[in-house]
């Protein structure tokens, strides 16, 4: 892969009144805030022309990656001949045609096909249905689980830092141990006769890509036909070829009574979601009382059929792009084992299966510095990581959404070997520098070192110096947490400066972060930015 020189100016410029300032704010202190104006397959080109391996697919929706010929074509097609995106409440054509062809392919028979516009939305509509259908009122779900941020998708979303000031929630959600079919079984055998639902994802995506057991799934689907209760799928992420099969539930030989889908349907040009729902559970109430302005929009239906189709054509020498995407998954996977066995220090875990994969990482602890304490801290350490790979290897990766530092890796389907080799060789790279000079290496690549003076620092003019602040990290710091971080940065303030001593301790060897504490330092001790930035590159 060819990495063009680094050029800071390619990051966005500081925009006085952004969408969303907060989270501008931190994604410039983590490094994270280029601007891309052109993408491509896997590839995502930065205004200065900088290409990156988009490997994280945009959270999974770009399947076939950016602007896939396609889907481009049947959009381009569609528009062309003037076919109408919005007709509601009328028959909409091409999202009778998607919804027929989604329901042919999920197992467990006919069924009906309720659009939306996003994974959020889908599952909102899943808990009316289940509610209306039973009469019951709780929607259980698995702890660890990500079901999308609207409040009741929030309220079913097993981990509660999501939920953090966002309360009261909606009632009746409750939550059972993931992968654990005997605790599903104990509380339905108490309670089955007020549980509605069971939701679930086959593989949990956003706590840190979390397989459960193999029968996990067979025996949770004998578990809800014994007590009634419906059996909620969300493949939102692990849907649409990401796992191997077209439904990671098909490969487990399980029929969902629901079957969710979103991200990669709209082809990763249009919002695009599904509820699928099996006869036996579909509800007149239900059907009478839920509706979207935006749903059944006939030319994003149109970009989800060609997303399918060419999920279904052969692809680079493969069978299918499934076959062809289980084939690059299953090498990509043994290539990031193998970074464990090498760096097992700093990588605790590799987990995945298909094209999502995560590898969790060894977060630093207080004893191995300030800096790399606090990213630690706040959860800012895969980030750091991510921004850092970037930097590196012009490769594009971002942490999963729990509370453990995991960097997730799951690029559009269309990645080839090469390709996968590139994110895993850059990936060692960065590895084998964090274990040398793991502070310089994160401070290097969120652009921490880059300063005003220097003309390619864009990342420095994001975190503008005080013109006589003593103690530039400590400003860093405290703008970080004011940024987004969600613990006080008082210890920050406490313990600085650090005290040599500490640093001697832990399980990192001294090397591998006093030169982070090295750069702070002399980046307290300056006002004079360039100052503080000869000291990292020195
Ligand atoms: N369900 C799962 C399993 C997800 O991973 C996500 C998003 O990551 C959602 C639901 C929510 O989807 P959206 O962000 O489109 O609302």
């Amino acid at each position: 892969m060819s990495a063009s020189p680094v050029t800071r100016s390619a990051h966005a410029a500081v925009d006085p009144e952004p969408n969303n300032p907060e989270l501008r704010r931190l994604t410039a202190l983590c490094g994270l805030d280029r601007r891309f104006v052109r993408g491509e397959g896997v590839w995502l080109t930065d205004a200065a022309g900088r290409r990156f391996l988009d490997a994280y697919a945009q959270y999974g929706a770009v399947v076939l990656g950016h602007n896939a010929p396609a889907v481009r074509e049947a959009v381009e097609a569609a528009l062309r001949d003037r076919v109408p995106a919005m007709v509601q409440p009328h028959e909409a054509a091409h999202a009778e045609a998607l919804g027929r062809a989604l329901a042919a392919e999920v197992p467990g028979g006919p069924r009906r096909c309720v659009f939306g516009t996003s994974g959020a939305e889908a599952v909102e509509a899943a808990i009316k249905l289940v509610r209306a259908r039973s009469g019951r009122p709780v929607v259980l779900s698995a702890a660890g689980s990500f079901h999308g941020r609207t409040l009741g998708a929030l309220a079913a979303t097993g981990q509660a830092h999501h939920r953090e000031g966002f309360g009261p929630m909606p009632p009746g959600f409750e939550t059972v141990p993931y992968g654990d079919a005997d605790a599903l079984a104990y509380r339905l055998e108490r309670e089955g006769e007020r549980i509605a639902a069971f939701f679930v994802e086959p593989v949990q995506g956003e706590s840190g890509v979390h397989v459960p057991p193999a029968d996990y799934l067979a025996r949770v689907r004998t578990l809800c036909d014994r007590h009634g209760v419906a059996l909620v799928v969300d493949e939102i992420q692990t849907g649409l070829g990401r796992t191997g099969p077209l439904f990671a539930v098909g490969g487990a030989g399980v029929a969902p009574d629901v079957l969710l889908l979103a991200k990669g349907l709209g082809g990763g040009l249009f919002p695009l979601s599904a509820c699928l729902v099996a006869d036996a559970w579909w509800s007149s109430r239900f059907a009478l009382g839920h509706s979207s302005t935006f749903a059944n929009n006939n030319v994003a239906c149109a970009a989800g059929l060609a997303m399918l189709r060419a999920l279904a054509a052969p692809h680079a020498g493969a069978p299918s792009l499934l076959a062809h995407a289980t084939a690059v998954g299953a090498h990509l996977g043994d290539g990031l084992r193998r970074l464990q066995r090498r760096f097992p220090d700093l990588v605790r875990d590799v987990r995945g299966r298909g094209l999502l994969w995560a590898l969790e990482l060894e977060a630093p602890a207080d004893q191995d510095g300030l800096l790399l304490g606090y990213l630690g801290h706040q959860g800012l350490y895969a980030y750091a990581v991510a921004a850092a790979l970037a930097e590196t290897a012009s490769v594009l990766t971002l942490p999963t959404l729990g509370t453990r530092h995991v960097l997730r890796v799951a690029p559009p389907l269309v990645i080839d070997r090469a390709q996968a080799n590139a994110v895993v060789d850059g990936l060692g790279d960065l590895l084998a520098r964090l274990q040398e000079r793991m502070g310089e290496t994160l401070l290097r690549g969120m652009g921490w070192t880059a300063t005003e003076a220097d003309p390619d620092a864009v990342h420095g003019a994001c975190v503008a110096l005080p013109p006589a602040a003593p103690r530039t990290e400590v400003v860093r710091l405290r703008r970080l947490h004011d940024a987004g971080g969600h613990r006080t940065c008082q210890r920050a303030r406490k313990d600085w400066p650090p005290r040599r001593g500490r640093f001697s301790a832990g399980r990192i060897p001294p090397a591998r972060h006093r030169e982070a504490d090295d750069i702070a330092v002399s980046a307290v001790g300056s006002r004079d930015p360039s100052q503080a930035a000869r000291a990292a590159h020195g």
